[in-house]
């Protein structure tokens, strides 16, 4: 038997061992449909059982004896075939974050599985007007009521929806057979889509850009234009026009025959950002969200293959949108946690874009108001170009900002968590009907220790990072297992102030209920917003004026606007302060910065109040003042000489398992391959730990974890691929979970 054409295959078995390709022949029945991406049935192994597969390669020659190929048992119909770049996206991450290949294609597809495609029918009238007539008064005569009904429906209007016949004019199945037996009418079915935003069409035109926005456009263009293609990083305070430069680009971008990608962080997805696109874009415009089934997100990837669409606006998995001539992709607020993906494959949105940039010819722009420390200093090194928003587009004053020392408050006894400052200008903004958000920072919030009285906060020597307190009354590092007692006086002053850090959303309600008595107040955070619905519903009736207080985490702080609100209280900005882990700094900047940016949106002027133990620290003071630039000085002279990234880059491997025991041998086992490979190479990379995890115990399953530091990314690539490869998932560690992170986000 001879074959035309031969199919590299991966194996859609989610295993470690199985990752590689094999070569299936082709059969001619098959000729058309084996295309890269499309998903196959082959026979596998030695009883050859049928498994699936993907093409991703096609030959006209065969790469091992012929009589040892065998042929595709068939190509699936109807399922998703992935975009070949994407193929090719997807081996990228796979080698650039860990995981097998099954994983990283699964991440790249626009959906896991083929979704019945919803139909609807239509009842079309074939016949002529005249002889429709004639029929109509010929049942009517004989008094068929249902099928009278039915032909005065069709002489008003020739084309029916074959449902709302059935409901809206009582008739059955068998009376349209008898339409369509007599050839008075046919049956037609069109394809129709989900559509998430509904059908308003309100296309207005677009504001007149300012000279700085206009400049920033212009130089973007002029590089599109030129067929140059770079990163652009926006850094622009929220509300200094950045959404209306992303639109103007965009506009640009679609005349020239492209698509775009428009990511967003899923919190911030909300009904008025993509109404502000479709007022411009109108219905070339789409929308993805984790709300979503499956079949309105298939739907929608279906649209933007077939080109019905040229924007898709959406979080992280947009990315994957199979556009097939795609030309920007636009990643806004690209500061945000939420672009780390969390589960393996652990890829990082932003390096993704601009690697799908490369594949496709396409290129990038990111935005924040805070940049990411890794943005920024590519922009500093030259591999993103840097544009600045400087002032708000709207003209609103920025906020005042007072900074107050805890420290003060406990030597003039006030114990209150509210601050002197902080309550007095509560009582003034009620006073005067206007809102107040008091916000509680506990994101990353690990029970760092601290003296209430000097402001000390207990570090591990090594590290420069919080110790966390842990039932045992020890205090333990995180990164490379340090432990120490839990001291009763603080070691700095002597006072017995020092305890573990913590204040809850519930407990600022329930002071402040008691201090304010006559105010009316909300609380928001994880427990209140669990249904769903109840994050609207609870800011639409702070929107409402529905209450004086909002009390809140991070949630309260992200894009809403609110009118009337003058002042925001931070309560603690200690807590993300000492978060116990590198980015604790700059997760603080950016809350604060954020946080600040909702007080005074409009008319009524802002105040912020920042209560804190450490008035001078950086993070606090350039936050209060909005100086990035010199926020990002300080922070990267702290991760230069700790070897931080963005100076330096880290490799998390976190061992998991149902056994302690086990995970800890499991750990030491890498420890031990991993010094080897480091000798063995003569590497300078750094090894730290092995240590328990932050979280060492979830839902009964323990966490080892080691930090592997080195400034070349590729050198941690290379122990990545020699820790999969050497690591037995049978045997002696069946059981053990092997993962890895790069530069991770999030406290393991
Ligand atoms: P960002 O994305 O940086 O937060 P936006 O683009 O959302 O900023 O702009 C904030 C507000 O200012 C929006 O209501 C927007 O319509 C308005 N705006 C932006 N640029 C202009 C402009 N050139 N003229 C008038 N209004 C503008
Ligand atoms: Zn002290
Ligand atoms: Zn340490």
């Amino acid at each position: 038997m001879s074959y035309q054409r031969y199919a590299d295959i991966i194996i859609d078995i989610s295993h470690g061992n199985l990752d590689k390709t094999y070569q299936y022949a082709v059969p001619d029945e098959y000729a058309s449909s084996a295309v890269i991406g499309a998903p196959v049935v082959v026979p596998f192994g030695k009883g050859s059982r049928t498994v699936n597969g993907y093409i991703v390669g096609l030959s006209n020659e065969p790469k091992i004896d012929i009589e040892k190929i065998k042929p595709i048992s068939s190509v699936v119909e109807g399922a998703p075939v992935i975009e070949s770049h994407l193929i090719f996206l997807a081996y990228w991450i796979k080698e650039t974050y860990g995981g097998t290949i099954n994983e990283a294609l699964k991440t790249v597809m626009p959906v896991k599985k083929a979704v019945k495609i919803k139909k609807q029918r239509q009842i079309v009238l074939i016949k002529p007007y005249a002889e429709l007539l004639d029929i109509y008064e010929e049942q009517l005569k004989k008094n068929n009521a249902a099928r009278v009904r039915i032909l005065k429906a069709l002489i008003d209007k020739s084309i029916i929806d074959y449902d709302k016949a059935i409901k809206n004019l009582n008739i059955n199945s068998k009376v349209i057979a008898w339409l369509s037996d007599n050839e008075i009418i046919k049956i037609d079915s069109k394809q129709i889509y989900r559509n998430p935003i509904g059908n308003q069409s309100t296309m207005k035109s677009p504001v007149e850009l300012n000279s700085e926005q206009q400049m920033i456009v212009d130089n973007i263009l002029k590089d599109y234009y030129d067929g140059k293609r770079y990163t652009y990083l926006i850094h622009g305070i929220t509300g200094s026009g950045k959404t209306e430069v992303y639109m103007e680009v965009i506009s640009k971008v679609v005349a020239s025959g492209k698509q775009v990608i428009v990511l967003i962080p899923e919190i911030a997805l909300t009904y008025q950002t993509v109404n502000r696109f479709y007022d411009r874009f109108g219905n070339r415009i789409s929308v993805l969200n984790s709300r979503m089934s499956d079949g309105e997100r298939y739907d929608q990837s279906l649209r933007a293959k077939k080109g019905e669409i040229d924007i898709m606006i959406g979080p992280r998995s947009a990315l994957f949108t199979p556009f097939k001539n795609l030309g920007l992709i636009i990643v806004d607020e690209e500061h945000e946690g939420s672009y780390k993906n969390e589960t393996t494959p652990k890829y990082h949105t932003v390096e993704v874009s601009i690697k799908r940039a490369k594949l496709t010819n396409s290129f990038v722009i990111l935005g924040s108001a805070t940049p990411s420390l890794e943005s920024y200093s590519r922009c500093i090194k030259g591999e993103y170009k840097l544009h600045t928003l400087t002032k708000r587009a709207k003209d609103a004053n920025p906020p005042k900002v007072w900074i107050v020392d805890l420290r003060e408050e406990l030597r003039q006894k006030n114990r209150s968590i509210f601050s002197r400052k902080l309550k007095m200008l509560i009582d003034e903004k009620l006073s005067k009907n206007e809102q107040i958000m008091l916000f509680i920072n506990r994101r990353g919030y690990s029970g760092f220790v601290s003296c209430r009285s000097c402001g000390h906060v207990m570090k591990c020597l090594h590290c420069d990072i919080s110790l966390t307190s842990h039932v045992n009354n020890n205090l333990l590092c995180h990164y490379c297992g340090y432990e120490e007692r839990m001291p009763t006086t603080c070691p700095v002053c002597g006072s017995k102030y020092i305890a573990a850090f913590g204040t809850g959303t519930q407990k600022v309600e329930e002071i402040a209920k008691r201090e304010f008595p006559g105010a009316r107040i909300l609380r928001m955070d994880t427990d209140t917003t669990k249904k769903k619905g109840g994050h609207q519903r609870i800011l639409s009736a702070f929107a409402n004026h529905e209450a004086d207080i909002l009390v809140g985490t991070q949630m309260i702080v992200k894009g809403h606007d609110f009118p009337l609100v003058s002042l925001v209280g931070i309560i603690a900005a200690d807590l993300s302060l000492y978060a116990g882990d590198f980015r604790a700094g700059e997760r603080t900047f950016q809350l604060l910065s954020q946080a600040a940016g909702r007080a005074g949106r409009d008319a009524v002027p802002g105040e912020v109040v920042i209560q804190t133990y450490h008035p001078e620290h950086y993070s606090i003071v350039t936050a209060a003042n909005g100086n990035y630039d010199e926020f990002y000085e300080q922070e990267m002279l702290y991760r230069s000489l700790m070897q931080y990234p963005p100076a330096a880059n880290i490799l998390l491997v976190l061992i998991s398992s149902k056994e302690e025991e086990k995970t800890e041998n499991a750990i030491k086992h890498v420890a031990d391959a991993l010094n080897e490979y480091i000798s063995e190479n003569k590497l300078s990379s750094q090894i730290i730990g092995p240590a328990p995890a932050e979280l060492a115990k979830v839902k009964d399953i323990y966490r080892r974890v080691i930090y592997i530091k080195d400034k070349n990314y590729d050198i941690l690539v290379g122990i990545k691929n020699h820790l999969e490869g050497s690591f037995g998932y049978s045997g002696q560690f069946a059981g053990c979970n092997l993962q890895f992170d790069f530069n991770p986000m999030s406290t393991y």
